[in-house]
């Protein structure tokens, strides 16, 4: 099995499926579709990124008991890191760990599987995840895709990760009033405003010493329209990116979270300024006492032959998508690393052990 996955692997690693080559992105979901062209295969397509339903019905069920999903498009890359190459059990090249690797492994484990399962079992192949996943993943739960649990094989070595932040940009705008430099009692200085706010915001959300399982806010920039020393400024605009932790309000109604995390934004700021904002993305949780993630668990470590940790990410992936709509998933991929970086590999042992812990977790359901 390990040759099949890995010449799989570096079919599709040779194709630079970067978000702006769209004939690449065609490419590399036909080179995948090859694989299973004895299943049901549906086609969705939006703004150019092309993505995949596959699964063994003839029509698509109301809702799928397991998901595997994997997104085939990569971050931009050196010409030559589209030639893959082993070396020292390794296996180098872009997309090797994010993920072509657990890619390959999870369309050969879903051909060799699921036919033979008594569930629904589903293939998910989208290409926009590295920019969001709303022409991919996205898309397809709009058209009404559906599943108890999803698994995507975004790189976790083997941890389980079940939660990650969400993000909101957001404007803090200060109204002020103009006056002369030399008469600054005249005016109300904006930027002060401003640093009123930041104070206030340092105080509750203080830059963590180190990796912390917190919500953080990172000043990104600091503007007014005010181009000269002498004069008052009456207007700044704050901008911050914040990632937020799902402990933040309920996980399970995303629409009122974000209504209850806009409320305690506001009463921070309080009449100091006016917030704006610029994207609201909802985090990723599901619990760690699911059914599915302590099966997945359980048969990691009877693989692997060791405790498997269930982990938290800083960012998040298209399994954010599923539990806007209830739906519950995780992240979970084999060993590598430089992600995004010159040298992305991925262990080449790891990719066996990984296809073995999907074999045996779909099939012991
Ligand atoms: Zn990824």
């Amino acid at each position: 099995m390990l040759n099949k996955i890995l010449s799989l692997t570096k079919s599709l690693i040779s194709i630079p499926s970067t978000r702006d080559n769209k004939k690449a992105l065609n490419d590399v979901l036909d080179l995948a579709l090859k694989e299973v062209k004895d299943f049901t295969i549906e086609r969705f397509e939006k703004e150019g990124f092309p993505s995949a339903l596959i699964y063994p019905q003839k029509t698509r069920p109301k809702k799928f008991k397991i998901i595997l999903n994997a997104h085939l498009d990569v971050v931009s890359a050196k010409d030559e890191q589209f030639k893959p190459y082993e070396k020292d059990g390794k296996l180098f090249g872009r997309g090797a760990i994010d993920m072509k690797g657990a890619a390959a492994v999870e369309i050969l484990v879903f051909k060799e599987l699921a036919k033979r399962v008594s569930y629904p079992l589903a293939l998910q192949l989208v290409t926009d995840e590295e920019i969001g996943g709303f022409c991919g993943t996205k898309h397809q739960i709009e058209k009404g895709v559906r599943a108890d649990f999803v698994i995507a094989g975004e790189p976790t070595d083997f941890g389980v990760n079940n939660k990650a932040k969400g993000i909101i940009w957001l404007k803090i705008k200060t109204k002020g009033k103009a006056a002369h430099g030399a008469y600054p009692w005249k005016g109300k200085n904006a930027l002060w405003m401003a640093k009123k706010i930041l104070d206030k915001i340092e105080k509750k959300y203080p830059v963590p010493k180190k990796e912390a399982w917190q919500t953080t806010f990172n000043l990104a920039k600091i503007e007014t329209g005010n181009q000269t020393f002498n004069k008052v400024p009456d207007e700044a605009t704050i901008s911050f990116d914040i990632r937020y932790i799902p402990e933040e309000f309920s996980k399970k109604n995303f629409e009122k979270g974000k209504e209850i995390l806009i409320k305690k934004l506001k009463k921070l700021v309080g009449n100091l300024g006016e917030i704006e904002i610029i994207l609201f993305e909802p985090p990723q949780f599901t619990d760690e006492k699911n059914f599915y993630l302590l099966k997945l668990k359980e048969e990691a470590k009877k693989v692997l032959k060791k405790n498997i940790k269930t982990i938290v990410k800083h960012g998040g992936s298209d399994i954010r998508h599923f539990n806007q709509v209830g739906c519950q998933g995780v992240t979970f991929g084999p060993i590598g690393g430089d992600l995004h970086g010159d040298n992305e590999w991925v262990d080449i042992k790891s990719l066996e052990s990984y296809y073995l812990v999907l074999f045996n977790f779909l099939r012991n359901l």
